[in-house]
Formats: structure tokens, C-alpha cells, sequence
């Protein structure tokens, strides 16, 4: 029976349907999008440049530099808290990627494939996926590496974890040849877990899996499966109908060019924050007042402002002094806000607004959702 799935089922897809089939309607099917998440975010940046690290046709690597320079580059700002969070991120994977290259680059060897991108059939249903980077053994066999880069794993995970059988299933089927090793490397701790092929069981019960799972889709079950864990961070609550929403239809479907055009806006201003930051800590820290790039100069200023707690106390201290007329300035909001004061008769409000006219700048507030 042909299937009819709305993308091809890849291994996040099909966790995501099993954790709540709803949630998956109104991901895939739907096609709302999900909030931006820090943690996606950072391990997309680091896998990035790890990719880079590995793109070498021959030995040697490049340079750590060259490596921390394209991490920087590629750098994914999505999702972070504010600049302070993105910071303390990038410097932690500045840390990740240092240690990984001095453990690894004195054995430096250029894997088969990295971020190796697959689609294939399973039983008729299209499966997709992209392994992080499969290496050939002496033997001819294969190496499967998965690198992670948040919580550490538990060691049994790696023995029956599904993603890495559909990763032997799809390099065996696609590259012809037996995976003979299936590995997670723990970027942050840089420890790996490394056991033998997945046994055939295994790999059957993935395969029962990939069809039920089309079979599901294909038929519209898209009951939802609340539970605690899952709804607890789920972006689609106020819509799902378990908490009162009223599904997909309730909202307006975002204009996707629109939709895309905010999101790069408010990662540019967000990296340009982050940035901001780290510029500053690096002048301050080698004592610069300028510095210069290829096209533009920054000059580190420093705004140093009084605050007064008391204002009350201010005032009447100036009021006696007789300098109070001395800081009363009129300013434009100050005039504008007296045009709107019904304690203002009606004829000085009426030529106020003869010696002006009202001027509208547009400007876009961002803020992360
Ligand atoms: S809120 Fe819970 S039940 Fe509703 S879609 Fe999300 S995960 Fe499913």
C-alpha cells in the first residue's frame, strides 16, 4: 500500500509521532513551527564546524584557528536566552572543540563520510537521515559516529539506540558494505561509546516500527498521548485540544517568507549583542580604546550616568537652592504628553497641535518568542 506521509519519516520525526502523534500533526502536517531552542541551536554550530574540521581531502587538519574561526562564522544564534546565555555557550563551545582537536588532531585521519545525508525505502516508506561521520576500517568494514553534545549519555543507550540501527541500516543498504562499529562521542566530556553492529532483532524492530508508524500517519491517528514530560515543554499547547485549544485551525498559518524574514532578524540582532559583548571583554582586556577591521573602527566609550534614589529629597534641595528652573528643559514627549492632559485647557492643547504635526517613524520591536 502506497503511503502517504507529508516528508519522508526520519529518526526525530518518528520519536517525535511516538512521544504524541497530535504534536506530530501539528509539526509535520500542520507545518507550525516549533520555537527555536538553544540546545539545537548550539549543537548545530558545533557539529558545523566539526564538519569543517573533517571536509579535508588529505592530512593535515586544518589549524585550531582556522577550526575556532569557522565556529564563529557558523555560529547558529537561534534560541538563546539573551546575549549572556549565547556567550556562555560559545565560550563553552570554544572550550569543546579546543579539547577535542588537541585529543584529536595527532591521529588525524579524513572518515569517509561526514554529515553523511541518506534517503532510502524502508518496506515503501521513505526514510532520511544524515549520520555525523562514518569512517572505513582497515578490513573494508564501516564506523558509525554520532557525536552529542549535551547531558551525557547512558551507557546502555548506545547498545539499543534506534537512531544508530537506522544509521547501519541506511550506510549498509546505501554503501554496500557491513557497519561494523556504532559510536556516540560526548563532545563535552570527550568520552565515546563504541559497541559492535546492532544485532538483526534490532534492526527488524525498527523496521516494524518505520511501517506502523507510516501506517498511523498515512491514516490520520493523530489522537494525542498527554503526559507530563512531553506537554510540560510542548510549544503547541495552547493549541491542542487536550488543554482547551482548538487546533491548527485556530491560528492564522505564518506567512512562511514573513516568518522567516523575523527569525533572521532576531538572530542578527542577537548575535550583534553577543558580539558586542565579546569585542568589548577583549578591548578591555588588552587595554584597547579603538580598534580597527577591514572596514569599519569601534571606539570603546563608556557612558557614565548618576542615579538618584530620592528624587523627592532632589527636588526640593534645587527647589531651595533656587535651581530648580535650572534643570526643567521642555522636550518633545514631555510637550506631546500635555496635549493629552485634560487638566490642560483646551485652547493652549488646540495650539500646540497648530505648531506641530504628528511624524510617524516605523520601527519593529524584537524580542525572542
Ligand atoms: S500539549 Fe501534549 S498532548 Fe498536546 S500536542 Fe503537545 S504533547 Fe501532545
Amino acid at each position: 500500500m502506497p503511503f502517504s506521509l507529508p516528508r519522508p519519516l526520519s529518526h526525530s520525526s518518528i520519536s517525535l509521532f511516538q512521544d504524541c502523534p497530535q504534536k506530530y500533526k501539528f509539526k509535520y502536517v500542520d507545518k507550525i513551527p516549533e520555537k527555536p531552542r538553544h540546545f539545537f541551536s548550539f549543537g548545530q554550530s558545533v557539529h558545523s564546524a566539526l564538519e569543517f574540521l573533517y571536509a579535508v581531502q588529505a592530512p593535515p587538519p586544518p589549524t585550531l584557528e582556522a577550526l575556532l574561526a569557522c565556529y564563529q562564522e557558523r555560529w547558529v544564534s537561534a534560541g538563546y536566552r539573551d546575549g549572556d546565555q549565547e556567550a556562555q555557550y560559545f565560550e563553552d563551545g570554544k572550550r569543546i572543540l579546543a579539547a577535542y582537536y588537541r585529543k584529536h588532531a595527532k591521529d588525524f585521519a579524513v572518515p569517509l563520510f561526514v554529515e553523511y545525508g541518506f534517503t532510502l525505502e524502508v518496506e515503501g516508506v521513505p526514510v532520511t537521515g544524515k549520520v555525523d561521520r562514518v569512517d572505513a576500517l582497515a578490513d573494508g568494514r564501516l564506523a558509525i559516529l554520532d557525536y552529542k553534545t549535551g547531558k551525557a549519555l547512558a551507557a546502555s543507550r548506545v547498545e539499543r539506540d534506534a537512531q544508530l540501527t537506522m544509521y547501519q541500516l541506511a550506510c549498509e543498504r546505501l554503501l554496500g558494505r557491513t557497519v561494523a562499529r556504532l559510536s556516540f562521542y560526548h563532545l563535552p566530556s570527550l568520552k565515546e561509546q563504541v559497541v559492535e553492529r546492532h544485532s538483526t532483532e534490532l534492526v527488524e524492530t525498527l523496521t516494524k516500527r518505520i511501517v506502523s508508524t507510516a501506517e498511523r500517519i498515512s491514516a490520520g491517528r493523530f489522537k494525542p498521548t498527554p503526559s507530563e514530560a512531553v506537554c510540560r515543554w510542548c510549544d503547541y499547547k495552547p493549541l491542542c485540544p487536550v488543554y482547551g485549544g482548538a487546533g491548527a485551525g485556530a491560528v492564522e498559518q505564518p506567512d512562511q517568507e514573513l516568518s522567516e524574514g523575523i527569525d533572521e532578524l532576531g538572530e542578527l540582532l542577537s548575535r550583534a549583542e553577543a558580539l558586542k559583548k565579546r569585542l568589548l571583554a577583549t578591548m578591555e582586556e588588552k587595554g584597547y580604546a579603538r580598534a580597527f577591521g577591514r572596514r569599519f573602527e569601534v571606539v570603546r566609550s563608556a557612558a557614565r550616568r548618576w542615579e538618584f534614589s530620592d528624587k523627592k529629597k532632589v527636588l526640593e534641595l534645587l527647589s531651595k537652592a533656587g535651581l530648580y528652573e535650572r534643570v526643567l528643559a521642555p522636550s518633545a514627549p514631555k510637550v506631546e504628553a500635555l496635549m493629552s492632559d485634560v487638566t490642560v485647557s483646551d485652547s493652549v492643547r488646540a495650539r500646540l497641535a497648530e505648531y506641530g504635526a504628528p511624524v510617524t517613524t516605523p520601527d519593529l520591536k524584537v524580542k525572542p518568542l
